[in-house]
């Protein structure tokens, strides 16, 4: 592929090198032709100086044509050329001076040096000319020669009309170059024209789904603005992420994520107007610029509808999907006026509508961010809190229900923060679990739950299990089973001595490698429950396939057992369907004994709560399992 250095070289050069051999050749087989039809004329006519001229021009000519041949095209034009130029000059000079027909050669040679000689031959050339010129005209004004027009004759005719048929084979040679190079050039135009216009395209628009990218949209927001701006009326900005889109991602593979953000851009550009613009952001986040919309209640309906077509399933490889998005509003002139600042607004709403529960729309509100500069505070200290060492675990008694005696310690993380004192995990473990920092924190967890309980066991405190919270953030990092089995090495621990508590929206993933992972995990032999059991959306038959060991039935429905029929009702059913699936239970959040009986009278097996004991420091748990059971206390009846 030629370069475009070299590309415009052949464009600036009249004649390429091939080009200029070529010509060089017709011009010499005319010249050859009419040479001959001359020479004839000269003979004929005994004419037999012009005679020598016309062979002195014919070698010339036929030397010419195989310096061509070789390739040394410049002397081969020089030598030709400057022959031809000496010839008609000598011819001039001999004969009828001025008067001679022979001078019509002049600017043949002329035309003939402008197709394919280089600029300093044709000065030369036009210069012997003129100088030729000049001589002859002194030699006939100072009587130096005298120079006698002969009678108009036939031979004249000859020459004359062979130097005119050299004249228009040279310039329609020279115009039909020119024809073609101007073609060139216009193919060429609209060929930089055409990769222009495709580069333009490539830099505003995003290569996966074609949309506008953030570029171009970024533009569309200014114009929205000063449009809106001129007639008094609004813009908004709307920032859409999808809910769902990196379990869809996980679990089906990119080449199906790729295909559901096409489909989700092709159905974003179905619900808006011709004079919206969608764009993608990147990732699974896009952005709509709802130009001249009048009042709040136009963009609470362009929202609805778009939350609404996003809420129909999608087929992906024969799957029907079903996802949604969370959307948040930023408008001109109330929440900012040019494209940054909505941006930034509307992405706080987007946000603040995930934290609200998905697949919603929020309005930007001002106080929106100092929730969200908390919330990135939170996340710095989080940071700093582990290299600080500023987290601890302590430990809730897990008991038998019946009796009352110690089974396991659930392990429970808090925050010492130095100005703030005690944080709990409901705090900080929704932001860990955003910025991925539930990883380091969810592995400290696990090796120092680990070592606490190597410490208990050599002891000599009573056998029991440790429990560890697991957030489904720590499944998606895939080396799960490995720090599990590590840690168990490091503090030689059985795996029977620990347990992981698990989600139950993590069951709902259904991957394959969180499925892999279980049984990764159950086959190092530690024991699973799923925790908070009854909050989510339980596809129930996921419990017999991931083999987990435990149900812990949620504290909403254990703190309302004994008023509320409903809510004993759901645990009845969760305990009759775990004893038949083969699982344990266990209540969480149990205050008071009444709770306990009732529980421990509808066959649940183990228990938690304030009542057993709160969370401990490790020093406290030690002497709790030193404790008298409270037997007396532990009726079931
Ligand atoms: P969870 O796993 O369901 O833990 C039980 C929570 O209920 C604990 O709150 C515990 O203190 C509280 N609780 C226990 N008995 C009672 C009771 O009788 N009444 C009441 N009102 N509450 C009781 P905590 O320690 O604040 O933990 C909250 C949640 O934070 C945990 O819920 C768990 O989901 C999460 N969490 C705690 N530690 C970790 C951790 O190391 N990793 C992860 N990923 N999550 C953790
Ligand atoms: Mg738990
Ligand atoms: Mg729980």
């Amino acid at each position: 592929m030629s370069t475009l250095q070299e590309q415009q070289t052949q464009l600036l050069e009249p004649v390429d090198r091939d080009a200029q051999a070529r010509r060089l050749n017709q011009i010499s087989s005319v010249l050859s032709v009419v040479l001959v039809i001359i020479g004839v004329q000269t003979v004929l006519a005994n004419s037999w100086t012009n005679s020598l001229l016309v062979i002195l021009a014919m070698l010339a000519v036929m030397a010419g044509a195989r310096l061509n041949l070789r390739g040394a095209t410049d002397t081969a034009i020089v030598l030709v050329l400057g022959t031809m130029t000496a010839v008609v000059s000598v011819s001039l000079w001999i004969s009828q001076g001025l008067y001679s027909g022979a001078l019509l050669g002049y600017p043949v040679i002329l035309i003939v040096a402008g197709m394919v000689s280089r600029l300093r031959l044709f000065v030369a050339l036009l210069l012997f000319m003129l100088a030729s010129v000049a001589l002859i005209t002194c030699a006939a004004l100072f009587g130096w020669q005298h120079f006698v027009p002969h009678p108009m004759g036939l031979g004249r005719m000859v020459n004359v009309s062979c130097i005119l048929l050299v004249c228009a084979c040279a310039v329609w040679i020279l115009a039909n170059d020119l024809r073609q190079t101007m073609q060139r050039l216009q193919r060429e135009i609209q060929r930089v024209k055409a990769s222009e216009a495709s580069f333009t395209h490539l830099a505003q628009h995003d290569a996966l789904t074609n949309l506008p990218n953030r570029l171009l949209v970024s533009d569309r927001m200014e114009q929205a603005i000063g449009q809106a701006r001129r007639y008094g009326r609004r813009a908004a900005l709307l920032y859409l992420d999808l809910d769902n889109f990196k379990n869809i991602n996980d679990s089906l593979g990119h080449d199906a994520g790729d295909e559901l953000l096409k489909e989700v851009a092709g159905r974003l550009q179905g619900a808006v107007r011709e004079m919206d613009t969608v764009s993608r952001q990147g990732g699974d986040e896009f952005l709509i610029v709802l130009t001249d919309v009048a009042d709040l209640d136009a963009i609470s309906a362009a929202a609805n509808h778009v939350l609404n077509t996003m809420t129909q399933p999608f087929s992906l490889k024969g799957m029907q999907i079903v996802t949604s998005v969370s959307i948040g509003v930023a408008l001109y002139p109330e929440d900012g006026d040019d494209f940054a600042a909505l941006l930034k607004h509307a992405d706080l709403a987007m946000y603040q509508a995930k934290a609200e529960g998905r697949n919603a729309f929020r309005f930007f509100d001002a106080r929106m961010n100092a929730d969200i500069l908390e919330r990135l505070n939170l996340d710095l200290g989080l940071r700093e809190a582990l290299s600080q060492q500023q987290f601890v675990l302590h430990y809730q008694p897990i008991v038998d229900i019946h009796s009352g005696r110690l089974l396991a310690a659930e392990a429970l993380i808090r925050w010492q923060h130095p100005q703030r004192g005690m944080v709990g995990p409901d705090t900080f473990i929704p932001v860990a679990e955003s910025s991925g920092l539930i990883v380091e924190i969810g592995e400290w967890v696990l090796n120092e739950a680990c070592r606490q309980m190597m410490v208990w066991r050599a002891a000599g405190l009573p056998a029991f299990v440790v429990s560890v919270n697991l957030s489904s953030v720590q499944f998606r990092r895939g080396n799960l089973e490995a720090l599990v089995a590590a840690a168990l090495q490091r503090y030689g621990l059985p795996a029977e001595c620990l347990e992981l508590e698990l989600t139950e929206s993590l069951l709902l993933q259904d991957s394959e490698r969180f499925i892999d992972t279980l049984y990764d995990l159950k086959a190092l032999g530690v024991k699973l429950s799923i925790d908070d059991f009854g909050t989510g959306y339980s596809n129930l038959s996921y419990l017999q396939r991931f083999r987990v060991d435990k149900l812990k039935i949620d504290q909403s429905f254990v703190r309302k057992l004994q008023d509320s029929p409903e809510d004993r009702a759901i645990v009845t059913a969760i305990i009759q369907m775990a004893k038949s699936l083969h699982l344990l239970t266990i209540a969480e959040g149990i205050e008071d004994d009444s709770t306990r009986r009732l529980l421990a009278q509808l066959g649940c097996d183990q228990g938690q709560g304030y009542w057993f004991a709160r969370p401990l420091m490790a020093a406290d748990f030690a002497v709790f399992t030193q404790r008298e059971l409270p037997a007396a206390g532990l009726a079931t009846e």
